[in-house]
């Protein structure tokens, strides 16, 4: 392990232990035989493997049944899957009117290894999962109602993502007292050196085992099998294994797993802690969580978990959020959701039936049985340290994170599923306004302002919808106590504004702290949509003012907003378009109200150059009957888009050059010091910024995605488009499309750390 790193993820998998490494590296150094050879280099290997499936047998309490090396516990699985169903068959069971049962909390290669083999093997049975309790605890009624109709049962010892374990003796009494044919498998691959088996006393049929989370190496696994339960070898070939799983065996990962099983039985060996250490490292942890995020929720009752996992959730932070700022810290924990922006529930702790937000925000810390009273303690401290470098933003919110100095300044962007909410804000006048607010971000915008104390001045839609109603009114109710009350229309523009001029055209401004909001009408996705133009004060403006401008549904990135609900005009839009770009500059950015594919923001340049509807008209090419008939073709198209997510225009993917996009890590810290002229953009939230930053370097700006779209107008204008740009964050994904996005705005010196911070060295 490296000596920084605070690795709490063992539940994914466990590094090497040293002495496992050496058996390996023994068995491949000196013991290199191949364990079927007759051979003296071939006995040394096989009596190596029969010593490791006797320490395995020993600890496992399977004195008779077989125990077989597989390559992990995916293998295992299928293995005793097909044994069990192709069991039945070769039984003459009419398969189809049984069931399959699976607990609701499984790992998903049991649920899926199911599916495929009952399909696959035209079993035809039903594939149901038993329900789980709050606590992670299965249904015993539920297993008992449906045990007789049953081919195979799948539970497992202790859960992955949780570490509940489950009553076993309490499963198989329910289970055979209705059943006694019916075959039981469970997954052990979490209980391992954590709770104690005894499989030879128990009625199991299939108990599947993983090296690479005890240890041992990837790709070693064991599969514990029931005198007289159906077998039928997964993998047929040389006859290996006595026939049960042909292939050369994987001797030296066998020699390593042996090794830990080996310490595993010795009551003198000091390499494993005993259950009531691993529970009072887990208190120990629990306290550290609690002083570090004070809301802290735990998912899993200590009562009924295996010590060595916690699963929690901090009702403020989505899982991904805590996940990046753990990294910055060294500190490395899973989610229980997937990474996207788009948070994703875990199956296990919806199916315990808790809220959502515990569920999408959920993480994992799972240390190992033979973790070390130092390991701990260092833990604890870092966890402490990682928390503290968030505490200065609003209710640990890191996109509420606020600037060096506690304040909220400038354009702050928000996603939320292809939506884009904005807030434009001014820290001497402490006063900000909201553009196109979405309802699910509501809550944060609401946090963001209430916790600085800021006011409102205005909560604009740039257009109404057609197809649902603004979240603009409730938050005006929620926000009650920050908003300046006054007058406003129905997209919520203030009547109290100031007159000025917009090349020569007389329209309205609204104006917070240096900022300047010019209203732009440009009917067409909506009769009543507008644009509003950001200026710093003045009474005249010429496009050269325009900072960026709020464009709403009328100009997407890649594509124009539609055009074809009741309240759209198609000939409208053709002439806002064609206002539009004479009241700014071709690299003007523009701030849609949408981001379907995470580009942040464009310009009409960038437009102009994908789009070639748009490209006509703003270069006078078509007429505007033209156009609407080009308009109602794109418009027609976009049912194909809109699958997953509500589009509100037609788009078209930019293609952008990603030669030499990459600089490559090994390369990173070299290229870096050798383009002095270079700016640095660390686009991973301040906090993560805080905890390690390249301190090697003086020309490095943080400049979190919130705050990407914001950073633009300043560079577009204080540097030429030549301008060596290099972004890094913590893995890749967000320093990539924040290259692209320059690229696609003509920086084209972008380019990006490959890897980001994970793989960089200094
Ligand atoms: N079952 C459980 C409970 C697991 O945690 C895992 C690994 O995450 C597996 C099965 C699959 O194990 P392997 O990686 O050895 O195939």
């Amino acid at each position: 392990m490296k000596s920084n790193e605070i690795y709490l993820d063992n539940n994914a998998t466990t590094p090497v232990l040293p002495m496992a490494a050496k058996a390996a590296f023994d068995a491949m150094e000196l013991n290199y035989g191949n364990p079927s050879s007759a051979h003296i280099t071939g006995i040394k290997a096989k009596y190596v493997m029969e010593n490791a499936r006797q320490e395995a047998r020993k600890i496992l309490g399977a004195q008779d049944g077989e125990v077989i090396f597989v390559s992990g516990a995916t293998e295992g699985i299928q293995t005793a899957i097909i044994s069990s169903l192709w069991g039945a068959k070769q039984a003459g069971l009419d398969t189809q009117n049984y069931k399959l049962l699976y607990g609701a909390t499984e790992h998903k290669a049991i649920p899926e290894t199911l599916k495929h083999w009952n399909e696959l093997l035209q079993i035809n049975a039903e594939v149901v999962a038993i329900p789980v309790d709050s606590k992670g605890t299965l249904d015993l009624d539920f297993i008992a109602e449906h045990a007789e109709q049953s081919l195979i049962i799948c539970t497992m010892a202790a859960n992955n993502e949780t570490g509940v374990y489950q009553d076993l003796q309490a499963i198989e009494k329910t289970i055979r007292s209705r059943n006694t044919q019916v075959k039981w498998l469970v997954d052990c691959v979490q209980a391992l050196g954590k709770l104690s088996l005894n499989l030879s006393e128990t009625t199991i049929d299939y108990a599947p085992f993983s090296g690479h989370k005890l240890y041992a190496p990837k790709g070693i696994g064991m599969l514990y099998i029931r005198q007289g339960a159906p077998y039928t070898p997964f993998i047929a070939g040389g006859g290996q294994e006595s026939g049960l799983r042909s292939g050369t065996e994987n001797l030296p990962s066998i020699a390593a797993l042996g090794k830990i099983l080996e310490a595993l039985n010795d009551d003198e060996s000091n390499v494993f802690r005993s259950h009531s250490e691993l529970s009072d490292f887990r208190e120990q942890i629990a306290s550290a969580l609690k002083e570090a995020f004070p809301g802290v929720v735990f998912n899993n009752d200590f009562a009924n978990s295996v010590p060595t996992t916690i699963n929690f959730a901090v009702k403020s932070l989505a899982s991904k959020e805590i996940l990046d700022l753990f990294d910055a810290a060294n500190i490395r924990v899973s989610s229980g959701s997937a990474c996207s922006s788009k948070a994703t529930a875990s199956f296990v702790l919806d199916a315990m039936g808790l809220p959502l937000w515990q569920s999408e925000g959920a993480v994992r810390l799972s240390f190992g049985p033979a973790a070390t009273q130092q390991e701990i303690t260092d833990a604890c401290n870092a966890i402490k340290q990682a928390a503290a470098a968030i505490h200065g933003s609003c209710l640990l919110n890191s996109d509420l994170e606020l600037d060096e100095k506690g304040q909220l300044d400038g354009l702050i962007q928000m996603h939320f599923d292809g939506a884009c909410t904005w807030v434009l804000a001014d820290k001497h006048a402490r006063e900000c306004v909201i553009v196109d607010p979405v309802e699910e971000l509501a809550e944060r915008v609401h946090n963001l302002v209430r916790c600085r104390d800021y006011k409102v001045k205005a909560i604009i839609d740039t257009h109404s919808h057609a197809d649902h109603e603004t979240c603009a009114h409730m938050l005006r109710t929620v926000m009650q106590k920050c908003i300046v009350q006054g007058e406003h229309d129905n997209l919520g523009w203030p009547q109290d504004n100031v007159a000025v001029t917009l090349r020569a055209e007389s329209t309205e401004a609204l104006r917070i702290g240096r900022y300047q909001l010019n209203l732009l009408k440009t009917p067409g996705h909506t009769t009543d949509s507008i644009s509003i133009l950001v200026s710093d004060v003045r009474d005249n403006l010429s496009p050269e003012h325009i900072q960026f401008a709020f464009v709403g549904d009328t100009i997407l990135i890649g594509g124009l907003g539609r055009s074809d609900f009741g309240i759209s005009s198609v000939t409208d839009f053709y002439h806002s378009l064609s206002k539009l770009n004479e009241m700014i500059l071709p690299d003007t950015v523009l701030c849609s109200a949408h981001d379907y594919n995470l580009q942040f923001t464009t310009t009409m340049a960038a437009e102009v150059e994908t789009n070639c509807l748009l490209r006509s008209v703003i270069n006078n090419e078509i007429s505007e009957q033209e156009f609407a008939k080009r308009k109602v073709e794109v418009d027609g198209g976009l049912e194909d888009q809109t699958s997953t997510t509500l589009m509100c225009g037609s788009l078209v993917r930019a293609d952008v050059s990603e030669e030499n996009i990459n600089v490559e890590p090994e390369q990173a810290c070299d290229y870096m010091q050798s383009h002095k002229d270079a700016i640095i953009l660390d686009v991973r939230e301040a906090h993560e910024h805080r905890l390690n930053a390249l301190k090697d370097f003086t020309n490095v700006e943080n400049v979190p995605l919130t705050r990407f779209t914001g950073f633009i107008p300043k560079l577009l204008a204080e540097q030429d488009k030549d301008q060596e740009v290099i972004c890094i964050c913590r893995s890749g994904s967000r320093s990539v499309v924040a290259a692209k996005t320059l690229r696609r705005l003509g920086f084209k010196n972008a380019c990006q750390i490959h890897g980001g911070f994970a793989l960089y060295s200094e």
